[in-house]
């Protein structure tokens, strides 16, 4: 569903990934974690285009989303994206917020984009708040918005970057609840987070990340219990 073939890219001389190959299979849940900078969120930008690359190639499926032909904002509403911010729009309800791509990107109808907002905030246990704006919810509520308004556009793939690294601790499991649940029903997703109980609940793979390189990809099994670079034995002492 993902290919990364030979990806690099630099900031100015600063080269910040460094020939990162790797794939992520159709319902594959594969966690990117790494030391702060190694460029997990860079490389997950690459996935939906928000971060050019200056070589290498991606796809989404078939499509190339490095080829300058492609429809780049068509194919951004196949890849959903969750950031550690929440980023919903303010001075919209979350309804609001729900529906205004599914109208303006998607072409639907008032009607049936809301249908659907409903529909997802109700699997995120939120339809009581449909008509609220983000600020009256907390932030684990505010971040089960930001999925559900993800899911809204049917996503073949879902990307997330430290989802629950701005939450106060009391709020950090309903929102990896939703992401396990996403999990078992069988969504691609690609999730940078510290979160390895998450990762050993749900991930296949791990991806481990280290000044730009993709140092470990392997499985979860391999990657808990036999890590084989000193690096990722470093950083899983620390975390864990
Ligand atoms: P991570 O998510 O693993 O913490 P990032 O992908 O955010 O790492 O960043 C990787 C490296 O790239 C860091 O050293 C960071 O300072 C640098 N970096 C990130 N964004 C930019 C940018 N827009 N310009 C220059 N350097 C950047
Ligand atoms: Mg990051």
């Amino acid at each position: 569903m993902i290919t990364l073939k030979n990806i690099s890219k630099w900031y100015g001389r600063f080269q910040v990934l460094k020939d990162c190959t790797t794939q992520v299979n159709k319902g594959e849940v594969v966690v990117v974690c790494g030391p702060s900078g190694s460029g997990k969120s860079t490389l997950i930008k690459t996935v939906n285009g928000l971060e050019p690359v200056q070589k290498g190639q991606i796809f989404i499926g078939d499509t190339e989303i490095t080829s300058r032909a492609t429809n780049l904002a068509r194919l951004r509403s196949k890849v959903g994206m969750v950031f550690q911010h929440f980023e919903l729009f303010p001075h919209l309800t979350i309804l609001k917020n729900l529906t205004l791509a599914q109208i303006k990107v998607l072409g639907r109808t008032e009607a049936e984009a809301k249908e659907k907002a409903l529909a997802l905030l109700e699997r995120v246990g939120l339809s009581a708040h449909a008509n609220k704006y983000p600020g009256q919810l907390s932030g684990g509520q505010q971040q089960r918005v930001a999925i559900a308004r993800a899911l809204c556009m049917d996503p073949v793939v879902m990307l997330f970057d430290e989802p629950t690294s701005a939450l106060d601790p009391e709020m950090v499991n309903e929102v990896l609840d939703v992401m396990v649940e996403l999990a078992y029903e069988g969504m691609t997703m690609m999730v940078v987070t510290h979160e390895m109980g998450f990762a050993r609940k749900v991930a296949h793979r791990v991806i481990f990340m280290d000044k730009g390189e993709i140092i470990e990809d392997t499985s979860k099994e391999q990657f808990f219990n036999n890590p084989q670079t000193d690096r990722a034995k470093d950083f899983l002492a620390k975390i864990i």
